[in-house]
């Protein structure tokens, strides 16, 4: 954010971020951490993790535009200034990506008074690792065809049902779930619970090995599993308008909200980097200038996702509330998977080697990076879909077919 829009507080929080991170940023991790959040495998990284988050928080750098009654900072449009010190410090990311991306928010505006106050404080901290419960085997861009039903029955619901590509849910004490509860209407019939899942009896969670050889995500098994009415977000039946409260920001996020451990440019100063130290025709491929034009493409990109972050909080800019996100979240995955085959076109045959090969450049990231990217243009929405929405309801094009 440009420093003359910032107000005294502002910039005030701004250098005490700063200098707080510069002082603070934690020891190397006993163990390789993997590219993002979603990937986080093991214990050792998980608990690495956690008390990094647990640190930003106690140091005022999460959950900063939250009311003070929720465990927040109650520091309005700081966030975002802590976000970007955050990636620009190279720190280590939030692992409760989705708890501070997706639950908290949602809770925030649907919440009642109760589950605020029971559910944001652990989100924050990174005490209570949330995850996502949309996706279904039969549910994935279609997601309104949700099976999972939840019966009513006293106080409580009775859960039966699949969910599939869990992220994190491995480590989540709490699920974001949507379970349809009629049969009778499709989006009507849809409500959204905070389903208590790590441990919950009727739970059973399944690491999925992904073809790096990580197991960032899982599918969730229900059978008969219980969720006190308590933990019913918003009416009976409107679990697709709180739904849609999640996406907003959970697209939102692919601009860089809150979790730390780099941005575009960070990704770009690696990809220079690494152009410096690899060989091409006898030069530094630095030097070549076909090198040197793939690059210069990449940072023009960069320099839009910038902008467009920017453009995204000026409120007359913003006429349709989806437009910006949307495109954020198709630009910025295809970005990354574009530096990542650059980086690995630059590395050339050493790109072969894998992550625990000593001899591969930057410890195998090219790699990994790239086969991981191709989660990023699936995740959150295919790049195919949020198309197909930026075409028909942003410049209203006709529907496909
Ligand atoms: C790394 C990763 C992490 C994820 N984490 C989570 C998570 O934590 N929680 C969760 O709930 N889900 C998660 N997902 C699931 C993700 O939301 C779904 O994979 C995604 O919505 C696509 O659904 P699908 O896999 O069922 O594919 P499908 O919907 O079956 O789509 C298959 C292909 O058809 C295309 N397609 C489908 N319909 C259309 C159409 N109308 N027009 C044009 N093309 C179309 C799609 O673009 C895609 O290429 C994750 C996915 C990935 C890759």
């Amino acid at each position: 954010m440009a420093e003359r829009q910032l107000t005294k507080e502002q910039l005030e929080f701004q250098q005490y971020a700063r200098t707080w991170l510069a002082e603070n940023a934690p020891p190397p991790p006993p163990v390789r951490l993997p590219i993002s959040p979603i990937e986080v495998s093991s214990v050792a990284q998980r608990d690495y993790l956690q008390e990094w988050q647990s640190a930003c928080y106690e140091a005022g750098l999460i959950g900063t535009d939250v009311p003070t009654e929720y465990g927040g900072g109650g520091r309005e449009g700081c966030q975002r200034i802590a976000n970007t010190e955050m990636s620009r410090s190279g720190t280590p990311f939030l692992i409760n990506v989705v708890g501070l991306s997706m639950a908290v928010p949602t809770i925030l505006v649907h919440g009642t008074e109760e589950q605020k106050r029971q559910f944001i404080p652990g989100a924050l901290s990174g005490e209570e690792i949330w995850c996502q419960g949309f996706s279904e085997p039969g549910a994935g861009s279609d997601m309104a065809n949700q099976q999972t039903f939840a019966e009513p029955r006293g106080d409580d619901w009775i859960v039966n049902g699949h969910k599939v590509w869990t992220s994190l849910g491995h480590f989540a004490k709490w699920m974001i779930l949507i379970a349809r509860t009629s049969h009778e209407h499709k989006y009507d019939g849809l409500t959204y619970f905070l389903c208590p899942i790590g441990g919950h009896p009727g739970v059973t969670v399944r690491p999925l090995i992904k073809m790096t050889g990580e197991s960032g995500f899982n599918e969730v098994l229900f059978e008969d599993a219980v969720i006190p009415d308590s933990g019913r977000l918003d009416a009976i039946g409107k679990g697709w308008t709180v739904a849609m409260t999640t996406l907003t920001h959970e697209r939102g996020a692919a601009e860089g909200a809150g979790s730390g451990g780099g941005d575009a440019g960070s990704a770009l100063d690696s990809l220079i980097d690494l152009a410096r130290k690899s060989q091409r025709g006898g030069v530094p491929a630095s030097d070549d200038p076909v090198t040197r034009d793939a690059i210069m493409q990449q940072m023009i990109v960069a320099e839009g996702l910038r902008q467009n972050g920017r453009r995204a909080r000026v409120p007359a800019l913003v006429e349709h509330p989806m437009r910006l996100p949307l495109q954020q979240k198709v630009s910025g995955s295809e970005f990354s998977q574009e530096n990542a085959r650059l980086g690995i076109q630059i590395a050339g045959a050493r790109s072969t080697l894998y992550k625990l090969d000593p001899a591969a450049p930057d410890a195998g990231h090219w790699p990994l990076a790239y086969m991981n990217s191709y989660g990023g243009t699936i995740a959150a929405g295919t790049n195919e879909i949020q198309r197909n929405i930026l075409g028909e309801r942003v410049l209203g094009l006709a529907k496909s077919k």
